[in-house]
């Protein structure tokens, strides 16, 4: 029997009742709170706490909801998040009155377009990882060798490198384009300036749930249990200066000025209808390496650009089923020399590209490192991101009529700062 709501949830709105995914919010009249999301409504958890349908959770605090990031909810671990997300799924069920009949039902219930959507966790710790196999080969035929553009090590281990968290920023808040040196290969000498290579990467990113101590592994057959949710994540990324900054220690300047994330986050329940295997690994992997089930997941992922007051044109269609490297593997790599992890850390899967050129998870990609152009449908062509322009992403799972969604991040590249 499929499950329905009481709150009304149009056909392809991302937010259904197999979702329920967890968010900040505030509002002119609330103070920021833990919510979860149902069509275009946002159930202030809060209150419903303050109502008692929570008591079977005695050992909820009673401010649980009233924070301003997830964290310490999260912290109270699996058996109480999932339990929670279970009483207000059933609380939206079209047969039970207890909520939909309550006379606090119009507190409880707030609309998504009076809310203003914060980070919904604070970020101790960012790692963002380089899994998708065509991402790494379209790079290294650009920039390295074409006949040889994976580097060695790469299908030995998921590669990855430490980003930087206090710029990782809700859906909605506009970016400057960073400035910084680059030297071009026809250039003498490097110059300074606002980047002439501001570029999106579509990626997804987990949330973890639970911590680790310092000399603590976490094994694939663990992952799972460390993993909260996942968002949208728009690694913003400055090319210039990341081709001339980056050698011989990786990724600096050219990427930590921003990243945007969706607001919502997807717990991984959610998504289990959409467990899929990965692509084959081949040549075998390490032990530590190896997994007992699948851990990828089909989830559908698109880009746009919207030219300033103009119509988005759709750029990018992926899917995070083509990464070559899944999240098992990424914690279980990322811990397995006795990393300790929080929670609230983010993993970033790196770039999502797919096998064809309309699935490619960047513009340096897109457009082939300037080379083709890309046409929109307003605004003229693009190798890059210019002034003013909105870069979308979405993401939605759906498979025998449940859709889980992600809804969506989007940013508005400014003018560098003077
Ligand atoms: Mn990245």
């Amino acid at each position: 029997m499929p499950m329905t709501s009481w709150v009304q949830v149009a056909k392809d709105s991302d937010f259904t009742i197999y979702n329920l995914p967890f968010g900040i919010f505030q509002s002119k009249r609330l103070s920021p709170r833990i919510g979860i999301a149902i069509g275009d409504k946002i159930v202030d958890l809060s209150v419903l706490h303050e109502e008692g349908f929570f008591t079977e959770l005695s050992q909820l605090p009673h401010d649980v909801f009233l924070k301003d990031a997830l964290n310490d909810f999260i912290a109270l671990g699996k058996s109480v998040t999932r339990k929670v997300r279970e009483i207000v799924q059933g609380l939206l069920r079209e047969e039970n009155e207890s909520l939909k009949e309550h006379q606090c039902r119009g507190k409880a219930l707030v609309n998504l377009k009076e809310a203003t959507m914060l980070m919904p966790v604070k970020v101790g710790d960012y790692t963002d990882f380089y899994s998708s196999m065509e991402h790494a080969t379209n790079v290294g035929m650009m920039f390295r060798d074409p006949e040889n553009a994976l580097l060695p090590n790469w299908k030995h281990m998921p590669v990855g490198y430490h980003g930087r968290a206090s710029s990782i920023i809700p859906s909605g808040i506009p970016i400057h384009r960073p400035k910084g040196q680059y030297k071009d290969p026809n250039m003498e000498n490097p110059d300074f300036g606002p980047s002439r290579r501001l570029d999106f990467e579509l990626e997804l990113a987990f949330i973890t749930g639970r911590p680790t101590k310092m000399g603590e592994s976490i094994s694939t057959k663990d992952a799972e249990d460390f993993i909260f949710g996942f968002v949208l994540f728009n690694d913003w990324s400055a090319r210039d200066i990341q081709a001339w900054e980056y050698v011989p220690l990786g990724p600096f300047l050219g990427k930590n000025f921003a990243s945007s994330i969706s607001p919502w986050v997807v717990p991984i329940e959610a998504l289990e209808p959409f467990r899929v295997n990965g692509p084959k690994q081949e040549p075998e992997v390490l032990p530590y390496l190896q997994c007992i089930k699948d851990h990828a997941f089909d989830i559908h992922l698109e880009v746009f650009i919207q030219p300033d007051g103009l119509k988005p044109t759709k750029v990018c269609t992926s899917n995070f089923k083509f990464m070559y490297w899944n999240i098992a593997q990424q914690l279980a790599h990322h811990t397995v020399n006795g990393c300790n992890i929080n929670v609230g850390d983010m993993m970033a899967s790196g770039t999502i590209s797919g096998l064809t050129q309309d699935s490619y998870g960047s513009m340096l990609e897109l457009a082939w490192k300037g080379t083709k152009p890309l046409q929109l449908e307003e605004g003229g062509e693009r190798k890059f991101i210019n002034d003013g322009d909105t870069v979308i992403m979405k993401g939605y799972a759906e498979k025998g009529g449940v859709r889980v969604g992600f809804g969506e991040v989007a940013s508005k590249v400014l003018s560098a700062k003077e």
